[in-house]
């Protein structure tokens, strides 16, 4: 038997994530007589860490897929997505122009050394593109002194040939947490945009799930939002529960109890001792670690559930196992199923709260050793 370690990623979950947002941009679109945002669901990381496959199977109704690394865009391809493509990051070098072309793919275009591959590229099957701005996120984008130039350029290589649509994009700093800051990042995009002609992208999940934001774009202009981790059923909100907003989980981490310890009060557990029983327990190892993808950080009282019961982690994560207390849990033994976060257990983002981190994070880092299932 295989080390009792599963994840298990529910189709059915994407699907109906993709249709929590899908139907909150219809509804709030049809209030204000506009025609809803198309949506590009960003499935880079492997999806988040749910497979490429399963998001292409799962996502079918997004108007795009889109991600960075351009194996996974060939994958996407490979395995019958005929839909735009985008690439958030663009292409790095001259080569992956033709590339890009084979396999029909939008370009973000960020700096000027892209600019330059273009202008050096032979007219061909034209590329979609949507030019960056650096809105105050600081990290891909033209600055807002340099955006009108570039786009100039882009508009050439639309004549040339070289380039089909070209759009406008920008992205987020603080959509989850300041109105004042996303307002201002938007207010500079008006201005540094105004009177240039394409599409327009801005929204992450946080600003999807913030119908003012989208909102903002003048109704008659076709708009992009490029939702990622709501799809995947965590919050991208640091104070509302992925529950509160209709959202589901698709990752569901299991694993079992594969040993179990009575401990003395003044007993310590684990490496580092760093839990020290407080009285007589109980105690459960369970076959998942840090080598699995659980964070390490995770303190004690990280939440678990033990056949059904939640509990808590006790002591350091170590590799390949976890210790739970199994006080309270009196039917516990070993084979006791245990949810480490998804359906039936905490949320990841729960762990991933208690642990310091997002569950962005812990979604992405499940490790290759899991064995994955997929349900339909
Ligand atoms: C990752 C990413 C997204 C999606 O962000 P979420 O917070 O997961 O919704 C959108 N746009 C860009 C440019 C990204 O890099």
């Amino acid at each position: 038997m295989p080390r009792p370690i599963s994840a298990s990623i529910s189709l059915p979950s994407l699907k109906h994530n993709l249709a929590v947002v899908a139907t909150q941009l219809n509804s709030f679109s049809q209030q204000d007589s506009r025609v809803a945002p198309h949506i590009w669901a960003v499935v880079k990381a492997n999806a988040y860490g749910h497979g490429i496959h399963n998001a292409v199977r799962a996502f079918e109704q997004a108007q795009g897929l889109a991600m960075l690394d351009l194996d996974e865009a060939v994958k996407c391809r490979e395995a019958g997505w005929s839909k735009p493509i985008l690439m958030l990051e663009g292409f790095f070098e001259p080569a992956d122009i033709a590339v890009f072309r084979d396999y029909s793919l939008w370009t973000t275009l960020h700096c000027q050394e892209q600019l330059d591959m273009l202008g050096a590229a032979q007219p061909g099957q034209p590329l979609h593109a949507l030019v960056k701005l650096n809105t105050g996120m600081n990290r891909l984008g033209f600055s807002a002194q340099n955006y009108a130039a570039a786009y100039r350029q882009a508009l050439e290589a639309q004549r040339r040939g070289v380039l089909g649509t070209v759009g406008k994009m920008t992205h987020f700093a603080r959509s989850d947490d300041s109105v004042d800051v996303t307002q201002e990042q938007f207010l500079l995009f008006q201005e540094a945009t105004r009177h240039l002609p394409g599409p327009v992208s801005l929204c992450n999940s946080a600003a999807t799930l913030t119908p003012r934001y989208w909102m903002w774009p003048s109704p008659d202009t076709e708009q992009w939002v490029r939702p990622g981790i709501c799809l995947y059923g965590s919050s991208p909100f640091p104070n509302q529960p992925a529950h509160d907003l209709g959202l589901r989980p698709a990752m569901t981490l299991r694993s079992q109890i594969i040993g179990v310890q009575e401990v003395a009060a003044g007993q310590g557990v684990g490496y580092g001792h760093a839990f020290i029983a407080p009285k007589p327990m109980r105690v459960g190892v369970v076959a998942c670690g840090y080598a699995d993808g659980y964070p390490r950080h995770a303190p004690n009282g990280t939440p678990v559930t033990v056949d059904g019961h939640a509990t808590q982690l006790v002591g350091r994560v170590s590799m390949d196992m976890l210790i739970v207390d199994l006080t309270s849990v009196l039917q516990a033994g070993i084979g006791s199923p245990v949810v480490l976060w998804g359906h039936g257990g905490p949320s990841v983002d729960q762990v991933a709260h208690a642990a310091g981190t997002i569950g962005y994070e812990l979604l992405c880092a499940l490790a290759p050793r899991v064995p994955v299932s997929v349900t339909v």
